[in-house]
């Protein structure tokens, strides 16, 4: 099985280019390599586009060039609410990012790396942090502390159980295939690009199965 999930990758990597402006999470982790920054970009990305996630990112950086956890901690769910509605659940985000803000920093003083030292053992400890669940959790481990996990979307997680790399759906079993069938200087690659996958060709009502790039060695092809 590593051979065929290596030989997907490199497919994929000759098929796809990754660009900085269709993964916000990414981008603002490789810009600004602050984990404070990174997770409330990652907050912006859950349950929507990433072009409404980059939208309200802007938005919100337009209000407040700094992001840090003295100052959202501060905001109004209200007014935080407004700048990144764009993007969808505009209330929810707004109370994740506050809370967040006042954990790290009545918590960790304000101070996320005291977490990230820690290196994969951060893992359950990230949890805690309001609005934070293994997802955001495992980018900000595997894109700012260079720790080895594979966050795990939904793109991923369908890609995954389509091509046969997982039996099951569950975030940790899909992330625990991925990471057994991958060496660990591939795990930031196969997030990148599997997702890219989901994106183009597997998409979750339609999939586009006769263009698929890995057609051949598709376990569940599905027309
Ligand atoms: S062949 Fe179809 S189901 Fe398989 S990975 Fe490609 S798009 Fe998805």
């Amino acid at each position: 099985m590593s051979s065929k999930v290596s030989e997907i990758l490199n497919i994929l990597k000759r098929t796809f280019k990754i660009s900085l402006n269709e993964f916000l999470a990414y981008k603002v982790a490789m810009e600004t390599w602050d984990p404070f920054e990174t997770l409330v970009a990652t907050i912006l990305t859950q349950n929507t586009s990433e072009r409404n996630a980059f939208r309200a990112y802007f938005n919100l950086k337009k209000h407040y060039p700094i992001l840090k956890p003295e100052i959202l901690s501060k905001a109004s769910i209200s007014e935080l609410s407004k700048l990144i509605s764009v993007g969808g659940l505009g209330n929810v985000k707004a109370k994740r990012i506050i809370e967040a803000s006042r954990y790290v920093l009545e918590k960790l003083n304000g101070d996320l790396w005291k977490l990230l030292k820690l290196g994969i053992k951060a893992r359950d400890k990230l949890i805690k942090i309001p609005g934070v669940g293994f997802k955001t959790a495992d980018i900000l481990l595997l894109m700012i502390a260079k720790e080895p996990t594979i966050p795990v979307d939904t793109h991923i997680m369908r890609v995954a159980y389509r091509l046969g790399i997982s039996e099951r759906k569950g975030y940790e079993t899909v992330r625990r295939a991925l990471m057994c069938n991958l060496r660990r200087s591939e795990y930031l690659e196969a997030h990148l690009y599997f997702i890219m996958l989901g994106r183009r060709y597997c998409l979750a009502r339609k999939p586009k199965c006769s263009k698929c790039p890995v057609r051949h060695l598709c376990a569940k092809k599905i027309k």
